[in-house]
């Protein structure tokens, strides 16, 4: 029996079947069995389709804040100082993926 989830990268509800949920937010790589939700109760779980999209490509949510905080390190920090050689090696992992 499928049920609803809410995908808060695409913000859309999608169906799950129940073995499809991978609880990003509790630090789960591997889908794991969908429990019962109370009445009207819908749990948030990122999309398998978003899912791909979250893990290669664009920082999302915290991750953004992050990088913009490096940008301002950049902007701020002399070429040769630690804070700048530490904020590229930082943006270098965000552009070239953490896998
Ligand atoms: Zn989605
Ligand atoms: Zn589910």
């Amino acid at each position: 029996m499928t049920h609803k989830h809410w995908c808060e990268i695409g913000k859309h509800e999608w169906d799950c079947d129940g073995t499809q949920a991978i609880r990003t937010w509790a630090g789960m790589t591997e889908p794991t069995p969908c429990v019962a939700m109370p009445d009207n109760g819908i749990e948030l779980v990122t999309c398998p389709a978003h899912r791909e999209g979250e893990r290669r490509s664009f920082p999302t949510g915290q991750e953004a804040a992050d990088v913009l905080k490096i940008y301002d390190a950049l902007i701020c920090a002399p070429d040769n100082s630690p804070e700048f050689k530490e904020a590229m090696r930082i943006l270098s992992e965000y552009i070239l993926g953490k896998d």
